[in-house]
């Protein structure tokens, strides 16, 4: 694939990344109730989406100068 990124997760992050995706589209779908992160799982999520982020070229803050 020409045009692809990869990403490597910890369990732990795979795990809340599908947790928040699954709630995310039940929430869309039949307007479900969305669960509020533990500290653990919006932290891991916060990295995860830093570093997405990054890999797509995108800065983190305007100070940002990890690309
Ligand atoms: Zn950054």
């Amino acid at each position: 694939m020409p045009d692809e990124i990869a990403l490597r997760l910890d369990r732990a992050t795979a795990e809340d990344l599908y947790a928040a995706l699954y709630e995310t589209g039940e929430h869309v779908a039949a307007g479900a109730a969305i669960t509020p992160p533990t500290a653990g799982e919006a932290e891991r999520l916060g990295r995860f989406l830093r570093d997405l982020g990054h890999t797509l070229g995108r800065r983190c803050s305007p100070s940002c100068d990890h690309l």
